[in-house]
């Protein structure tokens, strides 16, 4: 008998059909004799929707409050499931967040998980009760309902799989696993059979949604063995794993792109000690992550300062940007919100050269502009107009030959 965390995403819950087939999936395994654990996101769509809501009253609904709002989504398929379960003669029960003892702590939207008690988890396993728990939320010291950040049900999959010790964690989706590129963009994207903790860490950082990056990092710090795959197919999906001796060790594994970015330019910025940490340390204190800086030549005591920040936080961060600009007199700031980052990633390009001009060159021959590009050893990055993103991703699968023979 394993114990085994089954989680379905918003497009696997999306109505009570494809709840009753979750439902069927579920009772399968069940019947073999394992203990399940499943954890739901809400309706593909519902934390959009209830987001959306909440806007209507304000720009600036109190982050207390959204996560109370959002967790809705989840605790309603959470409800659903243990019913229908029930209907066809199980023992289910959900459980909320706090329920299922998920300590976060207070950073509301964006919250981290502290620990994970998940003692009535446990005796409800023991009296063979099929447990739904619901994703993407948890609670704070003081009991409020926090929740941990878009796509966060996954997190909440890994490491309930972590605290339970489970032999496998689970993530059903709407694509039968991980692939080189996004399959929804890149027709030619090939499924990975395994692909490293590392490796997906990266990819995930740099946009590939299929995994929230926490929850890699859940399981390459527990260790925990995720299988990616098809909610509407029975086929083997993408093992996520660590490292393995004689795995396949390209240069290039994937290609990523992100589209919620935006660009922010401080022009004429007095080049001097102390400016950078003016300009930005208001800005880490309004929890802004800042991803790229560019800092240009010199000219006459002056040099232009550029940085990229996520699209929901752009106005925001303009703001901040053009009171600092005024307190350092910098001339102006000015801003971009069409863009998008494109990366190739692989733990192989460590002991190669070439990677990055075969990139630039392949985005040149398709008439695409780099905007800015940054690189680490196993990555590079260009951010280009958001318009051309889709068309560089499947230029940059080809030029580094990572398309599926057919
Ligand atoms: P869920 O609602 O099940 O959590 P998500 O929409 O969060 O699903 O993640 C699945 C989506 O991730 C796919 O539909 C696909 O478009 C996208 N995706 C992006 N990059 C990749 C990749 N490299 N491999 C697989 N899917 C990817
Ligand atoms: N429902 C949440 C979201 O849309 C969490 C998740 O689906 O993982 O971000
Ligand atoms: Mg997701």
């Amino acid at each position: 008998m394993a114990l085994i965390v089954k989680k379905f995403g918003g497009t696997s819950v999306g109505n009570l059909a494809k709840i009753r087939n979750v439902a069927n999936r579920v009772i399968k395994s069940y019947d073999q004799g394992n203990n399940v654990v499943v954890i739901l996101s809400a309706m593909a769509g519902v934390t959009d929707g209830l987001i959306k809501l909440a806007k209507q009253i304000t720009d600036t609904p109190q982050k207390r409050e959204l996560d109370a709002l959002m967790a809705t989504g989840e605790q309603t398929t959470a409800a659903l499931l243990a019913i229908i379960l029930q209907s066809m003669g199980y023992k289910a029960q959900s459980l909320l967040g706090f329920q299922a003892e998920v300590r976060t702590d207070c950073a509301f939207g964006n919250a981290r998980i502290i620990d994970i008690g998940a003692n009535r988890i446990k005796t409800l396993l023991e009296n063979r009760y099929i447990v739904v728990v619901a994703g993407f939320q948890g609670s704070d010291l003081e009991g409020n309902i926090t929740t941990l950040g878009r796509g966060g049900s996954d997190t909440s999959a890994v490491a309930i799989a972590a605290a339970l010790k489970a032999d496998c964690c689970e993530i059903y989706t709407d694509v039968d696993g991980v692939y080189t590129a996004d399959p929804n963009i890149c027709k030619h994207a090939r499924k990975l059979e395994k692909i490293t903790f590392d490796e997906m860490l990266e990819m995930a950082s740099l946009g590939a949604k299929v995994l929230q990056i926490r929850s890699v990092e859940f399981a390459k710090k527990y260790d925990v063995p995720v299988h990616v795959r098809s909610s509407f197919s029975e086929e083997e999906g993408t093992m996520v794993i660590s490292e393995e001796n004689g795995m396949e060790r390209l240069i290039v594994t994937g290609v990523t792109y992100k589209k919620d970015e935006a660009r922010i330019t401080m022009k004429k910025v007095p080049d001097q000690p102390g400016i950078a940490a003016k300009i930005f340390t208001p800005i880490a204190g309004a929890g802004i992550n800042v991803d790229m800086i560019i800092q240009n030549t010199r000219q006459g005591g002056q040099t232009d300062l550029t940085f990229t920040v996520p699209r929901d936080d752009f106005k925001h961060a303009m703001e901040i940007g053009r009171s600092v600009a005024k307190e350092i007199s910098a001339e102006d700031v000015i801003g971009d919100d069409g863009i998008a980052k494109v990366s190739v990633t692989g733990v192989g390009m460590k002991n190669h050269s070439g990677v990055a001009s075969k990139m630039f060159s392949t985005l040149a021959s398709e008439n695409i502009n780099i905007l800015l590009i940054s690189t680490s050893e196993i990555r590079i990055s260009c951010i280009v107009a958001e318009k051309h993103v889709e068309l560089a991703v499947r230029a940059l699968h080809t030029a580094f030959g990572l398309d599926k023979t057919e």
